[in-house]
């Protein structure tokens, strides 16, 4: 898991030595949790042995993906497009349909034009051992392999061409947010 550090933070830390981080915030970022500070960080070198000799690889296998090939998608559950702020980028709940907008976010005013298409999806499939499993894509998935442009995104062809793959390898993590798909072209 990645740890965004910030501001005076950054000085407090050297590559190569080890430390102990209390009081650190998960956040999501383009669907992966990140671990972020707050203002009650707290960041302590250590000379623990044990800590010493953790190896890297111990690290970033705390978070685990796995990959399996689905015959086809059940169901499309959810696809939602949606307008995003052009400065935070998040989404803006109640776009106005007059030349500026105020984002929820960030309190931002911007041009409603400048608002670009964000959008994801959930699918749902049967699992072999028969579990339903229900996975969510994000936009960068969703338009690396289903459109050509951002501004190109149409939830009904979306929708039709996520039920029509098959046999897809289909990558997520713990939190059922997929990371990669491979499929076979219609
Ligand atoms: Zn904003």
């Amino acid at each position: 898991m990645e740890l965004e550090l910030w501001e005076n933070l950054i000085d407090k830390v050297q590559t190569g030595n080890t430390y102990l981080i209390h009081n650190l915030s998960v956040r999501l970022r383009r669907g992966k949790k990140v671990l972020g500070t707050t203002k009650s960080t707290i960041i302590r070198a250590t000379n623990d042995q044990q800590l010493l000799h953790l190896s890297n690889d111990g690290a970033t296998n705390i978070s685990s993906s796995k990959t399996i090939t689905v015959e086809q998608f059940d169901s499309v559950d959810r696809v939602e497009k949606f307008k995003k702020c052009v400065k935070c980028h998040k989404k803006v709940i109640q776009i106005a349909y007059t030349l500026t907008t105020q984002c929820d976010h960030c309190k931002r005013t911007i041009r409603t034009a400048d608002c670009r298409d964000g959008i994801w999806a959930k699918v749902s499939f049967t699992a072999a051992n028969g579990e339903p499993v229900t996975l969510v894509m994000f936009e960068e998935i969703i338009t690396t392999h289903f459109t050509n442009t951002q501004e190109d995104i149409d939830i009904q062809s979306l929708s039709q061409t996520l039920l029509s793959l098959k046999n897809i390898n289909v990558t997520f993590d713990d939190n059922n947010i997929v990371t990669d798909l491979n499929f076979a072209p219609a």
